[in-house]
């Protein structure tokens, strides 16, 4: 097949789309794609986006291109380069399209170095969501459900590490079909645990939007929740938001992460293994838990103002851990004060009754009650007379036939 539609299909799901001069006939056939891959390119960050297209769109000295069927710019416009089969992997050894090759793999590359570099090149927001929003009309156009689209990572494991975003969280977006509103910087990786939590402040917090995670799951830092421990037998892990205000750190990436901390503290502090988050105002004590319970001031996390203090190293980010079964109990409570939803759809009236001609309802109601009243009345008038007078000479009540 050839997905001729890719173009179009794209401009309706709301992206920016260039379409590369003969992408119609570009790629090979036969060619039935099963699955996505979900690719970056790795490239030096100072090689330009137009030199990546190209090289995606005609390959290299070792590579035959195509290498993909679109490439995905940093200002998050869709370079559509191909419309059959692309050199985009190898056939895999992991992940849902094991076993399977270039011959079922649709593929969209998009620029970013990978990791090349360290840190690693940053996912802008506008190439992220595109990115969401492209996958997601692709998925639909072939009835794919978000599981068809894989990292690389996971379908060559150990060869392969782009995209370093979590795949879990980039799919979840796509099943949504627009772009999550908590984001998180490249690089980060969640455990099962980690990613429930992100999921329940995405769900549950309204200004989700507001927010970037900076870390999660940091496995070389034993002793830290971070690492993941214990908490009543349960499993732990934590996770780090910050303000994604433009501009970066400052009074308003403070603000968003104080109004964050506060929703976590008074909705469900008490369920908390550790919350820690330390403001500039005056009109709060900071924001501290530990095993449930709340420390205004820093408590075990010394004073917010003396140096090297753990609390004082919490002001540019908040530090949330939990475990699995309290998440269970914060999410249950999160329900129950979400509100209702809205009530089903009133029922279909019914079909008004076919009038029946030439019959008098009430004449005819008339002709048949009246003998019945005529003696079912006098009777138990005469009934409840015989009770009366039973009632009176003060014998039992008992039942009178009529
Ligand atoms: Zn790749
Ligand atoms: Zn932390």
């Amino acid at each position: 097949m050839r997905v001729l539609w890719l173009a179009d299909t794209l401009r309706r799901a709301g992206v920016t789309v260039v379409e590369h001069d003969g992408w119609q006939t570009r790629g090979w056939e036969p060619w039935e794609p099963q699955y996505g891959i979900v690719h970056a390119t790795a490239a030096p960050r100072t090689q330009s986006d137009d030199r990546q297209v190209a090289i995606v769109r005609d390959g290299h000295s070792t590579l035959a291109g195509p290498i993909a069927n679109a490439c995905v710019d940093r200002a998050g416009t869709w370079h559509v380069l191909a419309s059959g089969g692309c050199n985009t992997a190898l056939t895999g050894w992991g992940g849902p399209a094991n076993g399977l090759g270039n011959a079922s793999l649709l593929g969209v590359e998009a620029c970013n170095d990978n990791g090349l570099a360290q840190p690693p090149e940053e996912w802008p927001d506008v190439q992220y969501d595109a990115l969401v929003l492209g996958w997601s009309a692709i998925a639909q156009q072939l009835g794919w459900s978000s599981d068809r689209i894989v990292g690389h990572k996971e379908h060559q494991p150990g060869d392969k590490s782009d995209p370093l975003f979590d795949m879990n969280t980039f799919r979840a977006a796509i099943q949504g079909g627009k772009p999550m509103g908590l984001k998180r910087f490249s690089g980060v990786t969640t455990g099962p645990l980690g990613t429930r939590i992100d999921e329940m402040v995405a769900k549950y917090y309204p200004k989700a939007d507001e927010l970037w995670i900076t870390s999660a799951y940091r496995p070389t830092e034993t002793g830290s929740h971070h690492a993941g421990l214990t908490y009543g037998g349960s499993p732990t892990a934590a996770v780090d938001f910050c303000g994604n205000a433009p501009g970066g750190f400052g009074p308003e990436s403070q603000r968003r992460m104080r109004d964050f901390a506060k929703w976590c503290y008074d909705t469900f502090g008490d369920l908390l293994v550790e919350l820690i988050h330390t403001t500039p105002y005056s009109d709060d004590s900071g924001f501290y838990v530990r095993n449930g319970v709340k420390y205004p001031g820093g408590g075990p996390f010394g004073s917010p103002t003396t140096r090297g203090t753990v609390a004082n190293q919490h002001s540019d980010h908040v530090h949330l851990a939990t475990s699995a079964a309290l998440l269970d109990r914060i999410i249950a409570r999160l329900e129950a004060a979400a509100p209702p939803p809205p009530p089903p759809p009133a029922p279909e009236p019914e079909p008004e009754p076919e009038p029946v001609p030439d019959v008098d309802l009430a004449k005819l109601a008339e002709l048949l009650l009246k003998p019945l009243a005529d003696v079912l009345l006098p009777a138990a008038v005469a009934a409840a007379e015989r009770v009366a007078k039973d009632e009176l000479a003060g014998s039992t009540y008992r039942l009178t036939k009529v």
